[in-house]
């Protein structure tokens, strides 16, 4: 992109101040379009962050309009702005949805390109020699490949997101996508004309780069080994959804080898046979046996992997913890596979005038083996290791117990500039526990409260006795205050669970005791679920974790948000229990510093599902006692947005009777 001189810090804080005032083009553009306080406060710290640098920690309560308030300083900055949202959906709202409108009123040109992870996009490559191959001529498969082949006649993008009939789980899209790991580079015939080389060029030659966390790990970890890296060089970065990044940036940096990774390069190095890439018989044939005996290591070693799940005792959403002396016992198993993958990486060196797509199958074979052998060794202190079993997939997997300083290395210290926004970023009004966990060192910091009158909108509920949450009594009497609170709000309410063993039984008891449709999380994809409650009246949703943030359902339809307990996480789960004992080895208090901010944040992610409009109205309910019983209950309700706290079912009552006309 031409160098285009930025615009001086004052210029741009007084043209987003123009831009945002009462009688400015976006009011003018954008009927129900009010100046708010906050916005004016974020856009302008956001416009001084990207005229003098630095990293910007801001939390910018619900209803505050962050997303134009960094949208705008970003557009009218010159700079290219690289920004990053929690989700696709995110993405997809900025760049359908936002960007036009700011286009259209700000009279202002610029350019933007929306990234998704690569598996998002066809490999045309990849995508022609499948359906040459023969392998999806029938069934399904067949009227797939004629939809896709007339999409990629008329798509410029390639994300399958267009194909809406092609199904979320169609099983061959993975040996069509054009993810990093099959990706073949400047030597692929189809480089010129591949969706993501040419998302990459035009995204080197846009202002705004919208992409998701996923991404933008993902690129940062390959980034690392310099290869498959799809982002462009920016300095300036906006990360919205910010308190998701240590989560995101835990799965990236960390190095897994799973069933399917070993099933997907056997069966390509079989593909790649099949299609006669490996002139040299003799090299063909040794490989034909080489995968052969590929497959039987892998069923050998990924069955010693699953054996070692007896025997460990922690054990949390299918993960158990390992060790050396774990991962010992499936050395042997290990050994084989790794001189299997060796004698494949060897017989690929040995050949000659091998095209590029079988050389790189020798580099994906060495990546496994590397990874296998450090996965056994299980014995870097900065990494917890771990296996899952996951549907019909076995994951050995390494997590970093630490991404803050992977987080300041990838990106605070690669960037000029980093704004750090979310609605949830403080915990006791403090960045401190934030800023430990992304590695954030100098920055200024900016807290804005929700524009929403918590006061006027909601209630805040707490019962006056529940038994304790840990004891077998607290999901019999959560039913019972559920049953009670849904009555009053006639449903139209999430439900909000820490486990699924307490939403089957309050569930059981709800189905009895009301009429109300009941939506339960697993029975149907997100969105569906989704789409079914907004549509339905009376509607109550019973989920777990993936509903507690990124649910945006506005108006009457959800009138209530009920959480059965603090939402701490697992002290099971292998990564929670390596952090807490992370911070005691150093003489800090797990608890404190990393468990109680930790579920604060959780609970003021699932509060704030409630209010997402100025007219919205509705009770938030927290059912645990803890709140009030423990100490550090305190922490959790200097956390509660400002409503009203009721201790009485009427007073839900007589809140909803107020607001009939
Ligand atoms: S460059 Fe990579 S992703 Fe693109 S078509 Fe070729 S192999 Fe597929």
């Amino acid at each position: 992109m031409p160098e285009v001189p930025a615009v001086p810090g004052v210029a741009l804080s007084a043209a987003v101040a123009e831009a945002l005032a009462p009688d400015g083009p976006l009011a003018r553009a954008v009927p129900a379009f009010e100046t708010r306080d906050a916005q004016l406060a974020l856009a302008a710290a956001v416009s001084a962050a990207l005229a003098d640098g630095g990293v910007l920690l801001a939390e910018a309560g619900t209803g505050t309009g962050k997303t134009l308030a960094y949208l705008i300083p970003a557009i009218l900055s010159r700079h290219r702005v690289l920004v990053s949202t929690g989700t696709k959906n995110l993405q997809e709202q900025i760049y359908f949805k936002d960007l036009p409108v700011l286009r259209e009123a700000l009279g202002v040109p610029f350019t933007a390109t929306c990234m998704k992870g690569r598996g998002n996009y066809l490999c045309l490559q990849r995508f022609e020699s499948w359906r040459d191959s023969g392998a999806a001529a029938m069934g399904n498969d067949a009227y797939y490949i004629r939809m896709i082949d007339e999409w990629t006649r008329e798509s410029e993008s390639g994300d399958r997101a267009e194909l809406e009939d092609l199904p979320e789980d169609v099983p061959f899209w993975k040996e069509i996508a054009a993810s990093a790991e099959n990706c073949i580079g400047a030597e692929c015939p189809r480089h010129q004309d591949c969706y993501v080389t040419r998302m990459r060029q035009r995204a080197a030659e846009s202002d705004l780069v919208i992409v998701n966390h996923h991404l933008l790990c993902a690129d940062a970890a390959v980034r690392q080994s310099a290869y498959g890296e799809v982002i462009p060089d920016c300095h300036y970065a906006v990360v919205d959804e910010a308190h998701q990044l240590e989560d995101v940036a835990t799965q990236y940096f960390g190095r897994a080898v799973t069933s399917y990774r070993l099933d997907d390069l056997a069966r390509d190095i079989e593909r790649a046979l099949a299609r006669n890439l490996v002139a040299d018989a003799q090299r063909a044939d040794d490989l034909g046996t080489g995968v052969g005996r590929l497959r039987d290591h892998a069923r050998a070693f990924f069955a010693a992997v699953q054996a070692l799940r007896t025997g460990t005792g922690t054990f949390a959403e299918g993960r158990v913890r390992i060790g050396p002396a774990h991962t010992a016992r499936a050395g042997e198993e290990g050994l084989a596979l790794e001189g299997a993958l060796e004698a494949i990486e060897a017989d690929i060196a040995l050949a000659r005038d091998l095209p590029e797509e079988v050389l790189a199958l020798g580099r994906r074979a060495h990546d496994v083996r590397e990874d296998i052998r450090f996965l056994l060794r299980a014995d870097d202190p900065a990494f917890v290791y771990f296996l899952e079993v996951r549907g019909r997939g076995v994951y050995l997997r390494a997590s970093p117990v630490d991404v803050s300083e992977i987080i300041r290395e990838v990106l605070l210290e690669r960037m000029k500039t980093v704004v750090l926004t979310s609605a949830t970023l403080t915990t006791d009004g403090s960045f401190q526990y934030l800023r430990g966990r992304l590695g954030v060192r100098d920055a200024v910091e900016l807290r804005l409260d929700s524009e929403f009158d918590y006061a006027r909108q909601a209630i805040l509920y707490l019962p006056r006795r529940m038994p304790d949450p840990r004891s077998p009594q607290f999901a019999t009497a959560a039913a019972g205050e559920i049953v009670e609170i849904l009555k009053r709000t006639e449903g139209r309410a999430f439900v909000l669970f820490t486990s699924y063993s307490n939403l089957r039984e309050v569930r059981a008891f709800a189905e009895r005791e009301l009429d109300y449709p009941i939506l339960v999380q697993g029975t149907a994809p997100r969105t569906a679920l989704l789409t079914e409650f907004k549509a339905t009246p009376n509607a109550v949703l019973f989920a777990t974790s993936s509903f507690w943030q990124g649910v945006d359902v506005a108006g009457d339809a959800l009138s209530c948000v009920i959480i059965d307990k603090l939402p701490f996480a697992s002290p099971g789960d292998p990564i929670v229990a390596a952090r807490i004992e992370a911070i005691a080895a150093r003489g800090g208090s797990a608890f404190g510093e990393y468990q109680v901010p930790l579920a604060v944040l959780a609970l003021k992610q699932g509060l704030g599902r409630l209010l997402r409009h100025r007219l919205d109205r509705g009770v938030l309910a927290v059912l645990d006692p803890r709140l009030r019983s423990m100490g550090y209950g305190r922490r959790f309700l200097a956390s509660l947005p400002p409503a009203r706290v009721t201790h009485s079912l009427e007073d839900i009552e007589r809140f909803f009777q107020q607001a009939e006309p």
